[in-house]
């Protein structure tokens, strides 16, 4: 069975990556990080999530994302690459903010390595070096791991994990890992 964790680590990435590159729209009190295991998908790195319209409407709750990584494959990409994922999914949230994505057709390759470009320049001449305050001590990552627990969505909005993540489709977008 998929596991989930809240991934304080990401989130910490996530904020910088917004912050860095001006992503005002994107609410971070209403976007959540998790760190999966034990994923079916063999090749999705990272996925994006976004509470239904409908879902909010019925619950009723406010617009909610999380973002989503896959441990068994981001965690053994580089640097480079997780940051290039992180903003990847950041864009498929629409500046509406309202529990709907962006899709391929705008969300591809060409907008991401523009915006890792920016955010290396950028977090560079912030003084303290790309990165640097975002490093989260070995230690610590172990211990944020092993804390297999529900998913911190369900905080939101008083939901069950279940409800929360209700899985790929619908409101969720898959990230498959390059073909080779
Ligand atoms: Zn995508």
């Amino acid at each position: 069975m998929i596991q989930y964790e809240q991934a304080e680590d990401i989130k910490a990435r996530i904020r910088r990556i917004a912050e860095i590159l001006g992503f005002k729209h994107l609410d971070l009190e209403r976007t959540a990080c998790i760190r999966s295991r034990g994923s079916a998908s063999r090749r999705v790195l990272a996925r994006c999530h976004g509470l239904p319209r409908i879902m909010q409407a019925a619950l009723p709750a406010k617009p909610l994302y999380v973002i989503e990584v896959i441990a068994e494959r981001f965690d053994k990409l580089s640097r480079e690459e997780q940051d290039k994922t992180l903003i990847h999914e950041l864009c498929h949230i629409p500046k509406s903010f309202g529990g709907g994505f962006k899709y391929h057709d705008c969300v591809n390759r060409r907008l991401v390595d523009k915006l890792y470009g920016e955010f290396q320049k950028k977090a560079m001449g912030s003084g303290n070096g790309a990165g640097s305050c975002i490093w989260i001590p070995a230690p610590l990552r172990r211990a944020s791991r092993a804390e297999i627990r529900p998913v911190a969505v369900a905080a939101f909005a008083g939901m069950t994990v279940q409800q929360a993540v209700p899985g790929p489709r619908p409101g969720a977008n898959e990230d498959p890992a390059p073909l080779p």
